[in-house]
């Protein structure tokens, strides 16, 4: 177990947060600068946390969750964020491709998964959040107005208020009672960093092929996140090939836009499977993060939402109230619930739409974007959504 260098016990928590994730430490902090004591359980170990491993992923963020991250001093720790100045998407057979700018504004940023958890847990550590690492939640209880989680290694702790923040197959969800719909895509994400020899602009890339999707996401330099969704099928011819065989077949997905492409990492694979948990809040208890609401990443919002319902969470938690008070966190679901649910809807419904190649809807899918490109206010719409949000 980790423990930080103290003078003094920490105080007994008001809010015990299960998963120091980059939802979980984010709340940590948020509620800390409310003047909540808080107290944070994780399985995996400090120094993994301290200095996380690439996982492939970065992350697209909006301009609210910029400025959220920046109000927490988070944002100022990150390096290597690459702005996204603009999108494209097209479509197998589409004349031409569909461009979402912000009138000279980013739409947004780019930044990998691993530095936004280090930076969280920086800024966690900076403020002397009490972490204790190397602890499996395996119990949750409620008993005379508190919530009790029992770790594996049989320690208990109990706080007013619990919040699950341990992913999208939340263990902690599981042992409350609460469901969660879960849609399997039957597709995984092969994630592929790669360099290439010309400039991307900072334009992402989102293009639907016949039977697969791949996504062309700008990071700093020359180089690229190559996002490759397929049908769970394809992924051991996939994974045969060797790394002149992907660059040359993601070469020419991409319609060598970029020229001449190399691998440039280690590749990962995500299955997809999206998640939406049947409540958000039961007495003492809050989800927060995946384990609320696990996006498909085509819309790259699963974050950006995680933010968004920790300044839902946390505006609602005052230091001398009752921070498990159901009021507060009826309040909290309804607009977390609110804001997700057409997210979560409408991304599904894109991603049936667009990974449907049977013959009438791959129709259907070039005339939207045709139709799309020559409607500025629908693409307007769309844009405000990042810039604004
Ligand atoms: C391929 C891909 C691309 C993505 N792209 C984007 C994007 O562009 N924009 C965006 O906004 N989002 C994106 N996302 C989503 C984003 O990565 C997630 O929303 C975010 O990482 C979730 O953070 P979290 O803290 O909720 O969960 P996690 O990162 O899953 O962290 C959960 C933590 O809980 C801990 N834990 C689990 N079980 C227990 C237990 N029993 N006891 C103690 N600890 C436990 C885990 O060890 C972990 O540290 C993408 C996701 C994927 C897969």
């Amino acid at each position: 177990m980790h423990s930080l260098a103290r003078t003094s016990p920490p105080p007994p928590p008001q809010v015990l947060i299960c998963g120091a994730g980059p939802a979980g430490l984010a709340l940590a902090c948020a509620l800390h600068d409310r003047g909540l004591a808080v107290r944070v359980l994780e399985q995996g170990d400090a120094a993994t946390l301290a200095a996380p491993g690439d996982d492939g992923r970065e992350i697209a963020l909006t301009h609210r969750s910029r400025r959220l991250l920046e109000r927490l001093g988070l944002w100022q720790r990150l390096s290597d964020v690459a702005p996204l100045r603009r999108a494209s998407v097209r479509s197998s057979g589409s004349r031409t491709p569909l461009p979402f700018e912000a009138g000279g504004q980013d739409l947004g940023w780019l930044v990998a998964n691993h530095r936004l958890r280090a930076a969280a847990w920086a800024g966690a550590q900076q403020r002397g959040i009490d972490i204790r690492c190397g602890q499996v939640v395996v119990g949750f209880e409620r008993r005379d107005g508190t919530a009790c989680v029992d770790t594996r290694a049989g320690e208990r702790h109990a706080a007013p208020l619990v919040v699950a923040a341990d992913s999208r197959f939340s263990p902690l969800r599981r042992l409350a009672g609460i469901g969660a719909c879960h849609h399997d895509f039957g597709r995984s994400a092969l994630l592929v960093p790669m360099s290439h020899e010309r400039d991307h602009d900072g334009v992402a890339q989102e293009c639907f092929l016949a039977g697969h999707t791949l996504a062309l996401l700008p990071k700093t330099g020359r180089r690229t996140s190559a996002v490759w969704t397929v049908a769970n099928a394809e992924l051991p011819r996939l994974a045969a090939m060797d790394d002149v065989e992907l660059a040359l077949a993601i070469e020419a997905a991409a319609e060598g836009r970029l020229g001449p492409m190399r691998v440039d990492g280690a590749r990962h694979v995500y299955p997809l499977v999206a998640v939406w948990a049947e409540r958000f809040v039961a007495p003492r208890l809050a989800l927060i993060g995946d384990a609320a609401v696990g996006m498909h990443p085509v819309t790259a919002h699963g974050y950006n939402l995680g933010l968004y319902g920790i300044e839902a969470l946390s505006r609602r938690l005052e230091p001398g109230c009752d921070p498990g008070g159901m009021d507060a966190l009826l309040a909290f679901e309804a607009e977390h619930r609110r804001a997700a649910g057409p997210l979560y809807a409408g991304t599904n419904a894109l991603v049936r739409f667009f990974t449907d190649d049977r013959a009438p809807v791959l129709a259907l899918r070039r005339a939207v974007i045709d139709v799309a490109r020559h409607l500025p206010p629908l693409r307007a719409a769309i844009t405000r959504r990042l810039v604004d949000a």
